[in-house]
């Protein structure tokens, strides 16, 4: 007998994704007025552009189907020893690192640290990154992370440019010494510019006036170590600046760059920890002179104090997010790599100083043993002085060697048809040199690795023998047990709110569900062990994800190709500009450089646009939020011969779905621009309605917005870009691609090893799953917008009243009643256990709210329930209740220290601290007080402070 069982649909992960229950949509479309989704988002969407959406996708697989599907392709990869460095090397990420920090969404959910009070843990293993780059760099400011090496040193080169006394330069020297990827990404950036790159021998410099910088790595790229101190004073003499590209690990041993007088340390912090990830996501580093420090891209932790005069860390003032300063910022970088630089600080916490050494050492002993083996076999390295690579001129014997090696699953440097690398790491063993020998041996007797070992002395040159000591701060000396590291990094996230404790409903950021099945294979060895370098046919299964990836991606947006390289939305924007850039002077249209902007943009938008070489105008909104289309069309006539592009954020960043889009982009059209829309806000339209197909030309996505690749504390970001089929030619090139030029990131996928989260969330969603999330992304925050707008005016709705998947409370008429800013709003939101809302973006005294659809009704309900017992309190100040000054507004949020002892306020510790009842069962203590900027900018610590500091304070 057959016993038939009933099946019904697999797939559970759609209701596991999208917050509110079926009863609880219901509700919530009928307090709308509206009796389904469908009829919802009908009126929500424009109709010029309705339908535009054909999200043809295969249905949602379960969670176990996604991820056996995704273990098949993963399966494809082949991740043999790779030897061949250029900027990658292999490393152990320790245990409680993966699984307390890489794997604990407490640390990956988190949000950039804007909002200090609820960040001090991530914000104090950042203050450690700096300390640990600025400590091994011997330059006194470090910043928070960059996005990889490459674009690490482009940001040098503008910043050599901007602050080098040789005004009349425009050429930069880049030596040949230098990583080739990093080579590539200067010269992307150096052409809109004008600025000319000039690649050549350091040795053979001799026109030093020539240059206003210059770039130097340091070892070089084949392996040598060179003395940089005469040529450094000579350049500085003909008033350039020098960039120098380190080794992180090699400095442990060799004089740092700030020693030899460097301006700029930079690079990558990937080999403290980091997989190879078959190229990223990885933190890159920047320091430099305390003189420069106002002018350094990315973010810069700084210690201040709080409202008890306690030390609280926070982000400082200049940097905390140059893009704000719009077309004049120095640099567009928005999103970095904090997690990256979190795994990195912490390995240096867990090893300490003497365990870097130790490590650096072995690395290098084992290096030098194995270049004593060859010369034993008649192969002498090329180098004199090194560190963990050599060159060996192998010259006919090359490709047979490489042969040779693959068939052992081994990958050495391919260097040129004469010659071959090797760049030994943290991960080899005494038994792979001997494997290296026997590939060399051609017969000859092996070398005997102890009697080596014995006699093998270091190579490095002792005249760069590092000298000064390093790490020596109490926190890179005390964890070095398990115990010990498992409870700091417990400690330090306990200090904060991530998407693991409470809602975080920051407007225009997404922060969304980041489900573990998406998360878990990221750590999977067949898609971290890969070299970026490696030969095509052992990165199949990468081959086949980014396929699947960019096919999946250009159905969500009606797009014909994308680009996976840009590392951060702010990278897409850059790609973008440049193909734009691109295919205009492809058609001869070289004179095409203004870029227009709505007054509303994001911050990265102008940035970016300058970073390309276009000219910025910015266009007005009207009083609804909208664009002005009149003026719109005024400043596209008035330039139409040379418009470039138009930049616009759709659904706008006012949070409404403008009902005039296909009209803007046609004006544009009309008048030889192109049009690139701001994907920032894609959630709301996922299956709803296409960029693609309503006049866009270009877009990126934030990948770790609407597609589930979690914040990390400020990044890892992933910012593809979709094109018509017009620009596809003109998407980002690699070395290791079709398009060899046009390298934007340093690794021909960018953040690859991320890219699983995206591929698992679209695959297991389907087409009808992510309609679905759209749809609710707009309910939650129509439903949102609905209750609160009797306490909170909602500044923008479109004609229908409802907003997009955001909606903007203006809270400047209470500034007026009672003197409560958003600020105190945000932070009295704190002792309610909730992240702020975004503020004063894009409307100065206004908060931003975005749910998005995988937040409960319930939790939907408790920040609602919040946000009215604050304006009840705003009431009470309005009426004079509560005083104007002291009251829990003005003195949020409350830490449980100041309950103790005398309390001298004119409320109640019960109102301060558990102004629901709610609160008893589950509270979130803040460990400092309001943190004050301006204390923290006038005196600025960037590095970790003796530990006095705090004793004293
Ligand atoms: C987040 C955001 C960006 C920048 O993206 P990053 O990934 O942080 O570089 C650009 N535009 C808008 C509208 C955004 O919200």
């Amino acid at each position: 007998m057959t016993r038939s069982i009933p099946l019904g649909t697999a797939n559970e992960f759609i209701g596991r994704h999208i917050g509110p229950r079926e009863a609880d949509i219901a509700r919530m479309l009928e307090r709308l007025g509206f009796d389904s989704l469908d009829a919802l988002s009908d009126s929500v969407i424009p109709a010029s552009i309705k339908g535009t959406s054909v999200l043809d996708l295969p249905a949602g697989l379960g969670e176990a189907e996604a991820l056996d599907t995704l273990k098949a392709i993963a399966a494809r990869n082949q991740p043999f020893t790779s030897y061949i460095g250029q900027g990658y090397y292999g490393c152990h990420t320790p245990s409680p690192i993966l699984r307390n920090l890489l794997e604990n969404p407490a640390w990956y959910t988190a949000y950039t640290p804007y909002q200090p009070e609820i960040s001090q843990g991530r914000l104090e293993a950042l203050l450690n990154f700096q300390t640990l780059i600025s400590d091994l760099t011997g330059l006194p400011v470090a910043n928070a992370s960059l996005l990889d090496e490459a674009t690490a040193a482009a940001e040098a080169m503008t910043f050599c440019k901007r602050l080098a006394k040789n005004k009349a330069s425009n050429a930069f020297f880049a030596s040949r010494h230098c990583h080739a990827q990093t080579l590539a990404v200067l010269r992307t950036r150096a052409e809109p510019l004008g600025i000319e790159v000039v690649v050549g021998d350091e040795s053979a410099l001799d026109d030093a006036s020539r240059y206003f910088g210059a770039l130097l790595q340091y070892p070089a790229t084949d392996g040598d170590i060179q003395d940089h101190r005469a040529l450094i004073a000579r350049l500085h003499e003909a008033g350039a600046l020098v960039a120098v590209a380190a080794d992180l690990l090699a400095l442990t041993l060799l004089t740092p760059p700030g020693e030899f007088d460097a301006d700029v340390a930079l690079g990558t912090a990937q080999r403290f920890g980091v997989p190879l990830g078959f190229g990223g996501p990885h933190a890159a580093y920047f320091a430099t002179r305390d003189a420069y420090k106002r002018d350094m891209p990315g973010r810069l932790v700084g210690l201040s104090i709080d409202r008890h005069g306690k030390p609280a860390l926070r982000l400082a003032m200049q940097t905390r997010e140059q893009h704000i300063r719009r077309e004049k910022a120095t640099s567009n970088i928005c999103t970095a790599q904090v997690l990256l630089a979190n795994i990195a600080s912490m390995f240096a916490v867990y090893h300490g100083p003497a365990g870097l050494v130790r490590i650096a050492e072995r690395i290098h002993r084992l290096t030098a043993i194995l270049a004593a083996g060859l010369a034993q076999l008649g192969l002498k390295a090329e180098q004199a002085h090194f560190f963990d690579t050599l060159t060996l001129a192998t010259g006919a014997r090359t490709a047979t060697l490489h042969e040779r090696a693959r068939a052992q699953r081994i990958n050495l440097r391919e260097i040129d048809g004469e010659r071959l690398g090797i760049s030994l790491d943290e991960t080899t063993t005494p038994a792979q040199v001997e494997a290296l020998w026997a590939l060399f041996a051609d017969g000859q007797a092996a070398p005997a690795f102890d009697a080596l070992a014995a006699s093998a002395e270091s190579r490095l040159p002792a005249a760069l023998s590092r000298e000064s000591a390093f790490l020596t701060h109490p926190v890179f000396n005390r964890y070095h047990s398990e115990t010990e590291l498992m409870r700091y990094l417990r400690k330090l996230a306990d200090k904060d709110l991530a998407l693991d404790r409470s809602m975080i409903p920051l407007g225009s950021c997404t922060m969304k569900l980041n489900a573990a099945s998406e998360m878990i294979p990221i750590t999977w060895r067949e898609f971290g062990a890969l070299h970026p370098f490696v030969p095509a046919e052992q990165s199949q299964g990468y081959a086949q994800l980014t396929e699947e990836l960019e096919a999946l991606l250009c159905a969500c947006t009606g797009y014909d190709a994308v680009s996976l390289q840009p590392n951060a939305g702010s990278q897409g924007e850059y790609a973008g500009l440049l193909a734009i850039r691109a295919y205009h002077h492809s058609r001869g249209d070289t004179q095409r450089d203004i870029c227009l902007i709505p007054a509303s943009a994001h911050g990265t938008n102008p940035a970016t646009a300058s970073m390309a070489g276009m000219r910025v105008v910015v266009t007005a909104c009207d009083s609804r939020g909208n664009v002005d289309i009149d003026d719109l069309r005024a400043k596209a006539e008035e330039h139409k011969e040379r418009l470039a592009a138009l930049m616009i954020t759709y659904p706008s960043t006012h949070g409404v779905f403008e009902e005039g889009i296909r009209e803007i982009c046609a004006i544009v059209h009309d008048n030889g621009g192109q049009v690139y829309i701001d994907g920032a806000n894609m959630n709301a339209m996922v299956g709803l309605c296409a960029p693609g197909k309503f006049g866009g030309d270009v877009s990126h996505l934030n990948l770790h917005k609407t597609f589930c690749i979690p914040h990390g504390g400020g990044g890892p970001g992933v910012g593809p870009i979709g094109v018509k089929a017009h620009l596809a030619p003109f998407l980002p090139g690699h070395a290791g691609l079709e398009r060899k030029d046009g390298a934007v990131c340093a690794a021909p996928y960018g953040s690859a090893s991320i890219l699983p989260i995206t591929w698992m969330y679209i695959r297991m969603m389907g087409g009808e799953g992510l309609k679905r999330a759209s749809q609710l992304a707009i309910l939650n925050a129509n439903y949102i917008a609905r209750r609160l707008e009797e306490h909170y005016p909602i500044l923008y709705t479109g004609g229908n009243g409802l907003v997009a998947h955001e909606c903007i409370l203006d809270l400047r008429p209470l500034k007026d009643s009672s003197g409560i800013t958003v600020d105190d709003v945000a932070k009295r939101l704190i002792d309610f256990g909730f992240h702020a809302p975004t503020m004063s973006f894009p409307v100065a005294g206004t908060l931003m709210i975005e749910p998005t659809e995988s937040e409960s009704r319930e939790e939907l309900d408790r920040f609602v329930d919040a946000m009215i017992r604050i304006r009840e309190e705003i009431r009470a100040v309005e009426s004079g209740e509560l005083d104007k000054q002291d009251n829990p507004l003005k003195n949020a949020p409350h830490t449980a220290a100041e309950l103790v002892g005398e309390w001298r306020h004119g409320y109640g510790r019960e109102q301060a601290v558990y102004p629901t009842a709610s609160l008893l069962e589950a509270k979130y203590w803040p460990p400092v007080g309001r943190v004050d900027n301006v204390y923290g900018d006038r005196n600025l610590v960037c590095a970790c402070p003796p530990i006095e500091a705090y004793q004293d304070a």
